[in-house]
């Protein structure tokens, strides 16, 4: 294992990061079940290193000697927020391209780039997330035209090119109804909101999300606790969520198996005849 296959597999940010920096290979497969630092940061949960490997061009679509792609290696732990940032990652370059193109004199700030790129990779796409990144720029009402023309066009590339796979979406819904047993930020939604309210014990990412809530949340704190106190037995089981994704695995081997056939049929067509001799 490389170094940066170490610090991946441990979840640990900096040191990947470091190693990084120092031109450590980004897609290297020298592990010998073929796993690449980005399988092992999606395993290892954690969606900052999964961020910064493609942020340094990680290749997503590698499979390990089993065939499975960082991705589904991700999905098949339930760590769903590494799905959804390796499959729609937006590089800084995409968003340099089409800020400032070749033919283009007029030129725009490293800044605005950064911060287009950082509201596009976002994958929290809760209004009040995206008032709170949009606060954190001060030019952004200067840009709002430049910025609303690159969001647009980058939805539009992705909707394009976007290879449709329908077993990867079910997953990810079911990886929605895993985040039911997760922790959302209650203002903001983001996941894995750490801090709660004393009172209802809901959560929250922040003190800022606290503080920017607190006006409504205190008519209603009281009312919480009380409908989650009579929700408590009403869990979802995980292992039945489990079960079915198992099942489409199975739904996807099989539909695997039909193109097969049909592949096979499709060329005894053209010949006209068996291959029998
Ligand atoms: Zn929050
Ligand atoms: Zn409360």
């Amino acid at each position: 294992m490389t170094p940066l296959c170490q610090a991946a597999f441990r979840g640990n940010v900096e040191m990947a990061r470091v190693c990084l920096k120092f031109g450590a290979e980004v897609n290297t497969k020298r592990h010998e079940q073929g796993y690449t630092p980005l399988m092992f940061a999606a395993l290892s949960g954690k969606p900052d290193l999964c961020r910064l490997l493609m942020d340094y061009g990680a290749e997503s679509s590698y499979t390990n000697n089993i065939g499975k792609t960082a991705c589904e290696l991700a999905a098949f732990v339930g760590q769903h927020e590494c799905v959804s940032i390796i499959n729609n990652h937006i590089s800084l370059e995409q968003i340099n391209k089409l800020l400032n193109p070749k033919d283009s004199e007029e030129k725009f700030p490293e800044e605005l780039s950064k911060f287009i790129h950082k509201t596009v990779s976002a994958h929290v796409v809760h209004p009040i997330a995206i008032i709170f990144t949009l606060l954190d720029y001060e030019d952004a009402l200067k840009y709002r035209k430049k910025i609303l023309y690159v969001v647009d066009r980058i939805f539009e590339s992705q909707l394009r090119c976007k290879e449709s796979n329908e077993v990867l979406s079910l997953k990810g819904l079911f990886g929605q109804r895993l985040h039911a047993v997760s922790h959302f930020c209650f203002t903001c939604g983001s996941f894995s909101a750490k801090k709660r309210c004393g009172g209802c014990k809901v959560p929250y990412c922040s003190e800022k999300c606290q503080k920017f809530d607190w006006p409504i949340h205190k008519r209603c704190c009281q009312a919480i606790s009380d409908w989650n106190k009579k929700d408590e037995e009403e869990e979802i089981d995980l292992d039945q969520i489990k079960a079915s994704i198992e099942e489409v695995d199975e739904i996807k081997a099989s539909i695997e198996e039909v193109d097969e056939i049909k592949a096979s049929v499709e060329e005894v067509d053209e010949d006209g005849e068996t291959k029998n001799e």
